[in-house]
């Protein structure tokens, strides 16, 4: 191709040599193929004709036997039917291969603009220095359309005759630019999901990718392949026979796109029973008692139909036989057989097809060409046993992606006998909002300090230990009196417990609240608030100068500064104590702290939310609690050495708050009680200063009498 240098003719030195000779009959031949009508030959014959890979240590021509799974994803990309073909698999199938012929098919049979994006401009650089120079290098076909010029193969372009190959990275100006008839995305996982600024996001990859295939209406196509990286949403998402191709709904990603599409799985025709079946590595057949690399040399895939077993050294047969009819691609259909329940599975061509116009494909690990079921259970089953002895997940979750190619679902919530939020949603028990229940005989309040809100959770106890949660809120804006409580816009400031001491006063009136008890006319305030004296950095202090303030209003007694000390083995659950002397010399505090048993009293919390029944003991959960504060409450797991959050887990309140409630709850003398003669303060009467009269005839007159007389009390529960 002629390249004409287009800058100002300077001084004569300055001028680059002249481009060599061209006839006009070469610059002829070279535009013909811009007006060829794009070619009839499919992707996969394409690349065996013309293009050659390098393959163990050498380069030969395409071979579509090597990973039959990807001729189908590959030729559908040329379809008018559909506009997206979707690829999800493991690391070890020949993904990054697809996305080649894909685009080689473009240039020597359909010349028209084609993108590809890598999820950085380092991996797209990379990928042209390693891979696609390479490729081009050793495919004369290929070789002899690229332009001869200066600017016509660089890291970012390459100039095809008649088509531009672009190969750029995920950020909007890419993906906004000029048309293409094809943008394929590679490694989507990897990729920021929504690109542009964080207020005025302008969507994800993937959506701006079908932008650009429009003008070229139904020639366009956005090819997408990646393995998994998002974990499962719903951890008790399960099996549905109407759906039989879902992948458990990830929280981002390509998961999304492909559940959207047509759903392909790829079937292994049984040598012995014929029927079909998908090859995962869940199908395969071992003894998990064995060390892990034994494991892994005896796994053998089992028919779920007549359970025969098949050795690994099968995997390339029944992939080639698969590719020739014998199993191969099955999409879900538009129907669902009445009877049975399941969804009809049908061929790509098939009109019944799912209606979309993705084409959607996952591969399981099982039938990866380049890796083996022996390397892949024994990384699992070392991963597995791993995760068993620390509890940590992290190289599990990783085989789950990257060699099974699905998306993980967190094992501890899964497995047999543990408690989980699904559980826990399906025993939630009515109860109106900010109400005791019938049996509720004191009300706790515990208060998580953190930096720009308090958590907040109301308890109402029985006599017998049991207690139910009767409000869960957090604290956000400041009190007016606080300083710079608002801006000159009139907007709140959120408050910041460790920086304005003022800001603990929205505290205060949580003592003055008033809870119905069900079915009494009697309601209940809460006779005691236990404040995280841990918070962010001047939090203690400001704690402290609260605690001195609700002391001067005579309320000293009911308010605690909790404090957590982690491990089994500390001997008691709960003290109160002056702080020791601190080091360094500096001064021991002149206040009391409750000292809570952390680790111990986590595992009382979490076995009475387990019981599930009502009694003694039991921690049920009301129904108006959010999801959110039900995962808080299982947000860590027990460690050897104590309980930790959970991988990913960001708030645990709700659990930190249940442990402040019950450490109050035992200091205040609740596993000594006698139900049958419980003590003046935990009765739904008069001499009750916690309880208020909410019937007809007396008007809370005992209210003012109490303060009076509960100072006096308080003296004897700091005495304990
Ligand atoms: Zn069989």
């Amino acid at each position: 191709m002629v390249v004409m240098p287009d800058r100002v003719a300077g001084p004569l030195q300055r001028i680059p040599p002249l481009p060599p000779f061209v006839t006009p009959e070469d610059l002829l031949s070279d535009a013909l193929p811009m007006l060829d009508p794009p070619s009839r030959m499919s992707v996969t014959d394409a690349a065996e004709s013309f293009l050659r890979i390098p393959l163990r240590g050498s380069w030969q021509s395409f071979d579509r036997s090597i990973a039959p799974y990807t001729v189908e994803p590959a030729d559908i990309t040329q379809s008018r039917r559909f506009k997206a073909v979707v690829f999800v698999g493991p690391s070890q199938s020949g993904k990054t291969m697809l996305l080649q012929t894909t685009a080689m098919h473009a240039v020597t049979c359909a010349p028209d603009p084609v993108q590809i994006i890598h999820m950085t401009k380092t991996d797209a650089d990379a990928w042209v220095e390693e891979k696609l120079n390479p490729l081009i290098m050793n495919s004369p076909a290929i070789r002899e359309r690229l332009g001869k010029g200066r600017d016509d193969s660089t890291f970012s372009r390459k100039r095809f005759r008649g088509m531009p190959l672009t190969i750029g990275y995920p950020v909007p100006n890419q993906l906004s630019s000029r048309s293409q008839r094809m943008v394929l995305l590679t490694d989507y996982d990897h990729m920021p999901q929504r690109l542009g600024p964080k207020d005025s996001p302008e969507g994800t990859p993937f959506m701006m990718a079908r932008q650009r295939i429009r003008t070229f209406m139904s020639r366009g196509c956005v090819l997408v392949e990646s393995t998994p990286a998002f974990p499962v949403v719903d951890p008790a998402w399960h099996f549905d026979p109407a759906q039989p191709h879902l992948l458990p709904p990830a929280t981002n990603g390509i998961v999304l796109i492909y559940n959207e599409g047509t759903r392909g799985r790829w079937y292994w025709e049984c040598l012995d029973c014929h029927e079909l079946y998908e090859p995962r590595i869940d199908r395969l057949h071992y003894d998990a008692s064995l060390p892990p690399g034994d494991a892994g040399a005896a796994a053998q895939m089992e028919c779920p139909h007549c359970h025969s077993l098949l050795s690994h050294r099968h995997k390339v047969t029944m992939n080639r036989a698969a590719l020739a009819g014998h199993g191969g691609w099955l999409h879900e259909g538009a129907r669902v057989d009445v009877e049975t329940g399941k969804r009809e599975l049908v061929r790509i061509d098939d009109a019944n097809i799912r209606n979309t116009d993705i084409a959607s494909y996952h591969l399981n690990g099982a039938a990866a060409a380049f890796s083996s079921w022996s390397e892949i259970v024994a990384r699992y089953e070392t991963a597995k046993r791993r995760f068993e002895e620390t509890g940590d997940d992290i190289d599990l979750s990783g085989i789950f992606y990257t060699e099974i190619g699905v998306p993980y679902a967190r094992r501890d919530i899964d497995e047999e006998g543990a408690i989980t939020v699904q559980t826990l949603r399906e025993n939630l028990r009515e109860l109106p909002y900010k109400t005791c229940p019938s049996w509720a005989r004191f009300v706790t309040t515990s208060v998580d300090a953190n930096g720009s809100w308090f958590a907040v959770a109301v308890t109402a106890w029985g006599l017998q230990g049991e207690r139910m949660l009767i409000d869960r809120f957090d604290i956000r804006q400041p009190l007016d009196t606080a300083r710079k409580a608002k801006d000159h816009d009139g907007r709140y400031r959120a408050i910041d417990p460790g920086k304005y001491a003022e800001d603990a006063d929205t505290l205060a009136p949580l003592l003055d609240e008033i809870y119905p008890v069900q079915g009494e006319n009697w309601a209940l305030k809460p006779s005691a608030m236990v404040l995280d004296f841990n918070g962010p950095v001047g939090w203690s202090d400001n704690a402290e100068k609260f605690w001195r303030k609700m002391k001067r209003d005579g309320k000293g007694h009911q308010v605690f500064l909790s404090i957590g000390r982690g491990g089994f083995k500390i001997p008691d659950r709960v003290w109160y104590a002056s702080p020791e002397r601190g080091s360094n010399g500096k001064k021991a505090r002149a206040i009391k702290l409750l000292n809570m048993a952390v680790d111990r009293l986590k595992d009382s919390v979490l076995a009475a939310a387990a019981r599930l029944e009502d009694g003694p003991g039991a921690y049920p959960l009301p129904h108006w609690l959010e999801e959110d504060r039900l995962k808080e409450l299982l947000s860590e797991r027990r460690g050897a050495d104590g309980y930790e959050k959970k991988p990913g887990v960001v708030r645990n309140e709700t659990l930190d708050l249940s442990v402040q409630a019950l450490a109050i709850a035992e200091h205040r003398g609740l596993n000594k009680i006698d139900p049958t003669a419980p003590p003046e303060w935990m009765t739904l009467s008069e001499v009750n200063p916690f309880a208020v009269w909410t019937g007809p005839g007396r008007v809370n007159q005992g209210e003012q009498a109490h303060t009076a007389t509960s100072e006096k009390r308080a003296i004897k529960w700091l005495r304990r």
